[in-house]
């Protein structure tokens, strides 16, 4: 039986530049309607809004933080009043920190970075999962993580915060997506390596970019469409007996 409805109806966290708005141009392009969260940037929201209406598909912007729980419930009831319920989720939106050892580490900078990647994708995935699951009246669907390979590199000197909770983020997936396989809905997850987007120089990394780069095998940076690529597909009917699996998208890194 198909886990998604005739025309999928997928919200993408943190949609408004790099891995996010990739991921919405290809859906888009696969038949997706559209809801496109993010934080701060409405400009480079709603002009990625517009390109797609343009395609001739239903798209909503939705200003919210990931981590709030009051406003993550507000955008999910928005959805399910301007689109209708909702067959996939892309937990996307994700920060990153400077450079820094962990002791020196401040107990804000920690919890931030938790908060936003960890307790954002739970808040998400708890909505998700209340209006795909088919024991609740949904017609099932397909969660997909976005954590990274430094889940399993650490980085060390750099920033083991951000990787310890891209490591929580893998634990979710295995866990939720055994949780609520037998209600309809698909979990997994996606591990990109460096990718070029602006999170680099948001996290004042974009200075040891070169060095990084030299250590991947590919010898490149990966582009946010390279990854768009194995999100859609994990979204995907295509991916039918795929289950609480990651997905490593790192050039061989
Ligand atoms: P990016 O270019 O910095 O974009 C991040 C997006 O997340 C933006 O749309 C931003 O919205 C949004 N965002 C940030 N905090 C948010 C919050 N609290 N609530 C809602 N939205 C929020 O990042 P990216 O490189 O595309 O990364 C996307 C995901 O891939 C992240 O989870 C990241 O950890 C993961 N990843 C990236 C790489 C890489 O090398 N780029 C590698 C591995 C994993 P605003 O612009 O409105 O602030």
């Amino acid at each position: 039986m198909p886990t998604q409805a005739l025309t999928p109806i997928t919200l993408i966290t943190g949609a408004s530049r790099g891995i996010g708005a990739a991921t919405a141009r290809l859906l888009a392009a696969r038949g997706h309607d559209l809801a496109l969260n993010y934080r701060r940037d409405a400009g480079a929201a709603e002009a990625l809004a517009a390109e797609l209406r343009a395609q001739g598909r239903r798209v909503l912007t939705l200003a919210a933080d990931v981590s709030d729980a009051g406003q993550v419930l507000a955008m999910f009831e928005r959805i399910d009043a301007g689109l209708g319920r909702l067959t996939g989720l892309v937990n996307n939106a994700g920060i990153v920190a400077p450079a820094a050892r962990v002791q020196d580490m401040s107990p804000v900078r920690i919890e931030q970075i938790f908060r936003v990647n960890v307790l954002g994708s739970f808040l998400c995935a708890q909505q998700a999962v209340a209006r795909m699951s088919r024991r609740q009246g949904g017609a099932g669907g397909a969660i997909v993580n976005v954590s990274s390979r430094a889940a399993q590199l650490g980085s060390p000197g750099l920033y083991v915060d951000y990787a310890a909770s891209k490591g929580a983020i893998d634990t979710f997936t295995l866990g939720l997506a055994r949780e609520v396989i037998d209600e309809g809905i698909r979990v997994n997850g996606v591990r990109p390596g460096i990718i070029d987007t602006e999170i680099h120089a948001s996290g004042g990394m974009a200075d040891l970019l070169p060095g990084a780069v030299a250590g991947i095998p590919m010898q490149r940076m990966g582009r946010a469409e390279e990854v768009a690529e194995a999100i859609a597909w994990l979204l995907s009917d295509a991916s039918s007996y795929t289950v609480g699996s990651m997905l490593d998208v790192g050039g061989g890194r």
